[in-house]
């Protein structure tokens, strides 16, 4: 089969022709329809640090995946050939004290699809029956290839109650974005998405769900808080930049009492100042994601009840010019690229 692999150990990403992954009794194979690139994917293609001290030679890429089953192991009831499916992109250990309480996705030992073992780009893929979300009939398959990420940003925007609250969002990525989208639908009041790249903010303003997109280089957020009549500051931030320079925002602008979920990687460690988190009584929760399956129940409801993400879909290419598809990520202006692996 195709599969698009990091067999070398230096920048870049190879079509090659790899055996099928074979079927063990626990697991579904599905042939895979579309998958979407992840950030993530393009830390491993540029072969920066951090992919250096993680990824194997050669590992296939992939965890935003959706896809039809084909064959079922023996053991697996439930799901059935021509299924739709989406991976969930956490594997978890079944073993340690979380998983056995079924908090499953605070596994102590998850290891990630596409990035500590062979992922969905690719022809076929292999997935115990346990990491998959099976989709209604007729669900949009752009949309169900990027419900890893959605679901990041349902977990993150549904970590605390924003029904009537004001919500700040740091980092207008594909994610942000989403959660914006969410949050509306949750009952926000005022939704403040920040950036400092232009056409991320046209993109947010596109979701039609925020009520101000605004670059922190030429409008600040206190600024921002008086025009829209805030007193107090923000009673909620989602936190989907990763940059220190945003959680210091964030932190600065926040109501007393208020709550922060914290999703964005940040690159390396950083200093904040840490007197109005005490002071002001901040709760700051990271996350990590997808609740399983909650989170999964969740994102087919919104969906199901009229929840469009699609416009946060800038770009779809075949797997064969997968290439492309880096390439748009790499400008850091798109929003999510889907791969096609049907045509
Ligand atoms: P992305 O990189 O596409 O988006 C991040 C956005 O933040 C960019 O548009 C960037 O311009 C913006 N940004 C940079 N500095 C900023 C600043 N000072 N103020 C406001 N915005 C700023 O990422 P994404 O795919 O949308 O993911 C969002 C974040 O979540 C990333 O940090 C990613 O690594 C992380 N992530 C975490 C998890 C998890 O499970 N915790 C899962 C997926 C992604
Ligand atoms: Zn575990």
């Amino acid at each position: 089969m195709k599969a698009i692999v990091k067999s070398k150990a230096e920048p870049g990403l190879w079509l090659e022709d790899v055996p099928e992954p074979e079927i063990g009794i626990n697991d579904v194979k599905i042939r895979v329809l579309r998958t979407g690139i992840c950030g993530t994917d393009v830390h491993i293609y540029n072969w920066d640090a951090w992919s250096q001290s993680t990824i194997s030679i050669p590992t296939i890429l992939g965890h935003e995946i959706v896809g039809e089953i084909i064959e079922v192991g023996s053991n697996v009831n439930d799901f059935y050939e021509g299924d739709i499916v989406s991976v969930e992109g956490h594997l978890v250990c079944g073993r340690c004290r979380n998983c056995l309480a079924g908090r499953r996705y605070k596994c102590a030992n998850t290891l990630g699809f596409g990035v500590n073992t062979d992922g969905g780009f690719a022809e076929f893929m292999v997935v115990p029956y346990t990491n998959i979300w099976k989709h209604e009939k007729g669900i949009d398959l752009d949309v169900a290839a990027i419900f890893d990420p959605f679901g990041n940003a349902v977990h993150t925007a549904l970590a605390f109650e924003v029904f009537g609250e004001d919500v700040l969002i740091t980092g207008a990525g594909p994610i942000g974005i989403m959660a914006s989208a969410v949050a509306k639908k949750a009952g926000a009041r005022h939704i403040v998405i920040t950036d400092i790249n232009p056409k991320r903010l046209g993109l947010a303003e596109k979701m039609g769900s925020v009520t101000k997109a605004i670059n922190t280089k030429e409008l600040s957020i206190k600024e921002t808080q008086k025009e829209l009549g805030m007193v107090e500051g923000f009673d909620v931030g989602f936190e989907m930049s990763g940059s220190p320079v945003a959680l210091r925002d964030m932190v600065a602008n926040m109501a007393h009492g208020g709550n922060i979920a914290f999703l964005g990687i940040p690159s390396d460690p950083f200093e904040i100042d840490w007197k109005p988190v005490i002071f002001n009584m901040l709760d700051i929760k990271g996350i990590y994601g997808r609740q399983m399956y909650e989170t999964w129940y969740q994102m087919s409801v919104l969906i199901e009840t009229g929840l469009d993400i699609s416009p946060v879909i800038t770009h779809r290419f075949s797997y064969r010019d997968f290439e492309e598809g880096f390439e748009a990520m790499k400008t850091g202006d798109s929003g999510k690229v889907i791969l096609d692996w049907e045509h």
